[in-house]
């Protein structure tokens, strides 16, 4: 591809910026347009049919299928108004992304012609052919079909001319086929869990909320280029590649200044995302070159990640629009930063209360140092599981690939609450927590600021960080679906606070006073995280390891085998009592786990087997008939001193001789590997099979990359890192 690539490299730096189609109206103006929010359910729908479906929003009370028929009318007026003529149940299976089966509002009339219809049986369910979805024997199991339902707590949107309403997918005994349905569960888990703890504080408490806020990490590459890398095509990721001398060492790409062809996309998507109402904040250059990230303003858990889902679609489109190809890969380019998606997680009242945050007086910081506590006793005791929960193939290339995390979760609180902890273990049980300045002198007193306004010392190696007002789980991969870790970590801490609010009562029930009878409770449990799950330190270094061993945290570094950890006994007992997961769930969806990281990294072995056979062996061979060629030559006209006039030559001949070689052994045993591993029927073996697999491809790689570094730069097969990373 030499004067090819020399084209395609000119054609991309021409590649200039669309023109936006900017909205004359202000991104307030528009906010919602596409959504059937309150707005529209008050303009679309009669009175008492809005208060039946808020109602039904709000206190999942059911509704009857005369209201639900009236609530399909109204949404299908106001679709119709905006072109739509489809619509889909939208669901997030166990495979990657959501998933969609499109009606058309198209019916007999009856009478000869056709009309639109939309009814409530339609709205509420829908039975896709669900049976090539994952399910890890679930269906097999139980029944034959799944089908989904309707999610009223997230509200129904337009994409393009279809009406998508959000569903959760069941089999028919009622088992969980996809990632909402648990993670709702996990959520009514958590504030059943909390409210009652609440209300010890404050009466009026009637419910606790979940909230999430993601930040997304992502690549964008150049069109022709990924066309030109069937690695990136088919893996998501590059399988080989030799750094650019010039990668991220100057930290100059971090929060720079944002190229336009760039920027032109980061509007598009801005626009896209506010007409379905998800209120996108934050926009940056992230550290390694062509690495962005976007992140909105907080929301309840629930909606927050269904507009996650709905931007990683949108943003996978919209790239194309400006000839780019978006990478949600965690690692598509080995040597620099790989993409996270940090899920900033806390929980808060209805009463406007966040759990996580100081509170006005002695009474709400107990409140705070409460929750506090208590979610890092549940991290604690669910290390490993919130490991297991961000666990999958392509996270593999971040955990512990001496990059942000390590793969251990361990939890960073700062020093003022690290403080604060330690001084609650030395002071009388009755003592009050003050706000800061607020009691003059602070000898003898326990005081906590009311804002965290000091954020600096921040801790960028730690997975699960408290940033003054929330605790930030790092360790979550760009590509996937936070529902996988929020579920894990909310059920988690609703089984964490039953425990607690038990303890408590039996200490009130000796007739303590409530302050004391819970911070007699808190302090053996911070006397335990303090040392244990709580560290400060770089989470990068080796000592670290030991050092996490040494205190019992988890420190598995296989996926396969993180896996397992959900369905261990305390696993199991966790999610059966908090309702979250069912035992016969958690090992389907251990099956579907395993099965998808054996297919993931299948996949990967087999392109950089024929990669390394079809591209990269004839190029290197082409060039060492050039240097035969020259060598020929030189030994015509130099007869006895050919060996001195060509001594260039042949080193070159024979280091590329060797790699070549090297390639082809590694390439062989890898293949030996993969048809043993294929024939295991057990779905963990054979991950762990292929777990071995994985390893090897770093084997087969590193020839490769040498040879990138001698071979003719003309006659290298594909686009490079320098290329793919520095064209925006
Ligand atoms: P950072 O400095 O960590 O990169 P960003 O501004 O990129 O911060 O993202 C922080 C995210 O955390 C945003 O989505 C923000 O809305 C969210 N967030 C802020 N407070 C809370 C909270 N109490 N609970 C959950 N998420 C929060
Ligand atoms: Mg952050």
């Amino acid at each position: 591809m030499s004067k090819l690539r020399f084209d395609v490299v000119q054609d991309a730096f021409k590649k200039k910026a669309l023109d936006v189609e900017t909205p004359v109206a202000r991104p307030s103006e528009y906010f919602g347009e596409l959504v059937f929010n309150r707005d529209k359910m008050r303009k679309y729908l009669k009175p008492s049919t809005y208060d039946a479906l808020v109602a039904c929003i709000e206190g999942d009370k059911a509704l009857d299928r005369d209201i639900a028929d009236q609530v399909a009318e109204g949404m299908k007026v106001w679709a119709m108004e905006h072109g739509v003529t489809h619509i889909t149940h939208w669901f997030q299976p166990l495979t990657e992304g959501t998933a969609e089966k499109h009606d058309s509002f198209m019916e007999y009339d009856g009478k000869g012609g056709m009309i639109e219809e939309f009814n409530g049986k339609s709205l509420f369910q829908q039975e896709p052919d669900a049976s090539s979805f994952p399910n890890g024997g679930i269906r097999a199991t139980f029944e034959a079909r799944g089908y989904t339902a309707w999610d009223p707590t997230s509200p129904v949107f337009i994409q393009g001319d279809t009406l998508c309403i959000p569903t959760v997918f069941i089999s028919y005994t009622g088992e969980a086929l996809d990632y909402k349905t648990p993670l709702k569960r996990a959520l009514k888990a958590v504030c059943d869990a909390a409210t009652p703890i609440c209300q010890m504080f404050d009466p009026n408490v009637k419910k606790v909320y979940s909230y999430l806020g993601w930040e997304q990490e992502y690549f964008l590459v150049d069109e022709d280029f990924y066309a030109a890398r069937p690695d990136l095509m088919l893996t998501g990721r590059t399988l080989m590649g030799h750094e650019s001398s010039k990668n991220q060492q100057l930290d100059d790409h971090y929060f720079g200044a944002i190229p336009s062809r760039v920027a032109a996309f980061m509007r598009d998507i801005e626009i896209a995302g506010y007409r379905l109402g998800i209120p996108l904040k934050t926009r940056h250059n992230e550290v390694a070159p062509n690495q962005f990230e976007l992140a909105p303003i907080y929301g309840e858990t629930n909606l927050s990640n269904d507009q996650n889902q709905m931007i990683m679609n949108l943003m996978n489109d919209i790239a194309r629009k400006h000839k780019f190809v978006l990478l949600l890969h965690e690692k598509p380019f080995a040597g620099i930063n790989g993409s996270g998606k940090h899920n900033n997680w806390s929980l808060g009242t209805d009463t406007g209360t966040l759990l996580l945050a100081p509170g006005k007086d002695p009474l709400g910081n107990l409140q705070f140092v409460t929750f506090f506590v208590n979610v890092l006793m549940a991290v604690q005791k669910h290390n490993a599981l919130l490991k297991a929960s961000i666990a999958t193939a392509t996270n593999a290339h971040r955990l512990g690939a001496n990059e942000a995390p390590p793969a251990i979760i361990s939890s960073f609180l700062g020093k003022t609450m690290t403080e604060v902890l330690r001084k609650l273990l030395e002071m009388p049980s009755d003592t009050p927590i003050e706000i800061a300045g607020k009691t003059g002198a602070s000898v003898g007193l326990i005081e906590i600021p009311e804002i965290f306004v000091d954020n600096t010392d921040r801790n960028r190696t730690s997975p699960f960080a408290f940033t003054g007002n929330r605790f930030e789980f790092r360790a979550v991969g760009s590509s996937a679906n936070c529902a996988g870790a929020m579920t894990t970590l909310n059920a988690a801490v609703a089984d964490q606070l039953l425990t607690f609010k038990a303890d408590v009562d039996k200490e009130i029930a000796k007739g303590k006073p409530m302050t004391e009878a819970i911070m007699d409770v808190l302090k053996p449990m911070i006397a335990d995280i303090i040392d244990t799950v709580c560290f400060d330190g770089n989470g990068y270094t080796e000592e670290w390891k030991e050092e996490a061993k040494r205190r019992g945290l988890d420190t598995e570094i296989s996926v396969p085998e993180m896996i397992k950890e959900f369905t261990k006994p305390e696993a199991v007992e966790m999610f059966t009592r908090t309702g979250v997961y069912t035992k016969a769930e958690l090992e389907a969806r251990n099956e579907v786990k395993w099965e998808m990281y054996t297919k993931k990294v299948q996949i990967e072995a087999r392109v950089l087997g024929r990669m390394a056979i079809n591209h990269i062996i004839p190029a290197a061979l082409t060039y060492k008939a050039k240097l035969l060629g020259i060598i020929t030559q030189i030994k015509d006209i130099y007869p006895d001193s050919y060996k001195e006039m060509a001594k260039t030559e042949i080193k070159l001949l024979e280091k590329v001789t060797r790699l070549v070689e090297e390639i082809q052994d590694r390439v062989s045993a890898m293949v030996e590997a993969r048809k043993a591993a294929n024939k295991i029927e057990n779905e963990y073996e054979k991950a762990k099979a292929y777990y071995d697999i994985a390893e090897s491809l770093f084997a087969i790689r590193r020839p490769i990359d040498k040879l990138e570094e001698v071979v003719d730069n003309d006659m290298w097969p594909l686009p490079k890192y320098r290329e793919l990373l520095f064209i925006s």
